[in-house]
């Protein structure tokens, strides 16, 4: 089921989320509904708080941005990312690397909306998983951009917060009509 996505301005994208227990119907119906929502938007990313549920989980998938690469490693060993595509991660914990990069990023909560992001260019994620196995992958390119920018909004961070004052000056008066239209 496709979700309403929730916009700047309500105060849920500014909720730590918390972490999820068991994996319960609800939990997985709600995974379900992220990864429809998403797709919907042509997204790479979702976090549960953008559908209103202030749950440590997020949904990512970068298999079809050919354009932006990512690549990933699990074990240290490289491997095909469209196998391991989407991925549902819950209470996901990210060690960045020291290295960082600038691109561009946006965000669904933000529609039109881009902005350019200093972020470290690798990390390695582990996180719990929908079948109780987990995942312990280190990744480049969108894949690490898109999950950090998930992570953020998992503790409320939102990318507005990592830009430059003036991508932020640039972008005011956009979001004083996003904020104005959540009351
Ligand atoms: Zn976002």
């Amino acid at each position: 089921m496709i979700r309403d996505i929730v916009m700047f301005g309500d105060p849920v994208l500014r909720a730590v989320g918390a972490k999820v227990g068991e994996v319960t119907e609800e939990v997985r119906t709600l995974a379900k509904d992220m990864l429809d929502t998403m797709r919907h938007a042509d997204g790479v990313g979702l976090a549960a708080q953008q559908v209103g549920v202030a749950l440590q989980m997020a949904v990512v998938d970068v298999a079809d941005s050919e354009d932006r690469p990512s690549a990933m490693w699990v074990n240290g060993q490289p491997v095909n990312l469209a196998d391991y595509m989407p991925m549902v991660l819950l209470n996901p914990v990210v060690e960045p690397g020291k290295e960082k990069e600038v691109d561009t990023e946006g965000c669904l909560s933000f529609p039109k909306m881009n902005a350019d992001i200093l972020r470290p260019a690798k990390i390695r994620c582990q996180a719990q998983t929908l079948d109780g196995k987990g995942v312990d992958f280190e990744a480049t390119g969108l894949l690490a951009r898109a999950v950090q920018h998930e992570l953020d909004h998992l503790n409320g961070v939102l990318f507005i917060d990592r830009m430059s004052s003036a991508a932020k000056a640039a972008l005011a008066g956009k979001l004083k009509r996003l904020q104005r239209a959540a009351r």
